[in-house]
């Protein structure tokens, strides 16, 4: 039985773990980043590090694409020397990164119009989660290319869905990005608070954990927040982008998201101070600001 031959472009702090856990599963994997030092960390994991886009989609027989943004995910699948250029028919292109809905469809009929199939499988779960292979990963495209795509996505994630046709991936992922960031807007809100109230928070986060206020963004972050670690993670400058992803498919709709447009307007400060680099956790510190409480 021949070996899949995945390709692998985008190789940052989620792809560059998803690349590991493809090796480690037995695929072949072979990737690209822009910069070199991704490349070299899979080649020292067991991968192949190839030198263009091209080159990795004339050989794969999947290729995942992990790159930051919309943009990036056009220039690299639609461009001259890109994805779909350089793809046998037959291909499958799972694109994992975050985007809007609309761009995905606008990619998945260009890869149709090549025999290429496509599938928008953004996830969920962080660099903890791409470093365990727990992603949730929301797949939206067509059934079959769901089935075809399944070892690759069950090798990198523990709860996989196909949610719907193409782009419905992406729809699911902007309501995640909203739920995501309510919950880190009211762990901080409950730090600052407790904070100010003289309470040891640690064994504030404890117990909260254990009740109803209890989510992911408690267990994972809390600890962070408290430490005033945010070192990346999840980038502000990223949430920044999908919650205006949210915004456009709420508004689209006449769903009403003001807790999620507020939230939106704190992360958009953020970045607009310069600190959109930092890990999302690090709207802990606007709150504190907006409290008189700012890092003395
Ligand atoms: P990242 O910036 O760490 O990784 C992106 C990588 O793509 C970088 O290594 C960059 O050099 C490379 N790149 C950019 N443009 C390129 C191009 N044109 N050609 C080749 N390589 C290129 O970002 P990340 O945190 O890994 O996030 C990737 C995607 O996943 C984003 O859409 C993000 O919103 C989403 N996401 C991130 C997290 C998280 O916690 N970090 C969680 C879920 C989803």
């Amino acid at each position: 039985m021949s070996t899949t031959t995945v390709g692998f472009i985008g190789l940052g702090i989620m792809g560059g773990p998803m690349a590991a856990n493809l090796l480690a599963a037995g695929f072949d994997v072979i990737g690209y980043n822009r910069s070199l030092p991704a490349r070299q960390r899979l080649a020292d994991r067991g991968g192949h590090a190839a030198a263009s886009v091209a080159e990795v989609a004339g050989v794969a027989d999947v290729v995942v694409t992990m790159l930051p943004d919309a943009e990036a995910v056009e220039a690299v699948t639609l461009g001259a020397d890109g994805i779909l250029a350089n793809a046998r028919p037959g291909t499958l292109h799972i694109d994992c990164s975050t985007i809007a809905p609309e761009a995905a469809r606008t990619i998945f009929g260009r890869a149709a119009d090549r025999e290429v199939g496509a599938l928008d499988a953004p996830v969920s779960g962080g660099d903890q989660g791409a470093a365990e292979a727990s992603l949730s990963i929301m797949v939206g495209g067509r059934e079959t290319d769901f089935r075809a795509a399944r070892p690759v996505l069950d090798a990198m994630g523990r709860t996989v869905v196909h949610v719907g046709p193409a782009g419905t991936g992406q729809t699911v992922k902007a309501a995640n990005q909203l739920v995501v960031a309510g919950m880190i807007q009211a762990v901080a809100e409950g730090i600052v608070f407790l904070d100010a109230h003289g309470v040891d928070t640690e064994a504030a986060v404890r117990v909260l954990s254990g009740g109803l206020a209890g989510n992911a963004v408690l267990d994972r972050k809390a600890g962070g927040m408290l430490r005033r670690d945010f070192t990346p993670g999840g980038r502000l400058e990223l949430h920044h982008k999908d919650l205006g992803i949210a915004q456009d498919a709420a508004r689209e709709v006449g769903a009403a998201i003001p807790a999620g447009a507020t939230v939106a307007q704190l992360m958009g400060a953020m970045v607009a101070r310069g600190d959109g680099a930092l890990d999302h956790s690090a709207l802990l510190t606007l709150v504190e600001e907006l409290s008189g409480r700012g890092e003395q």
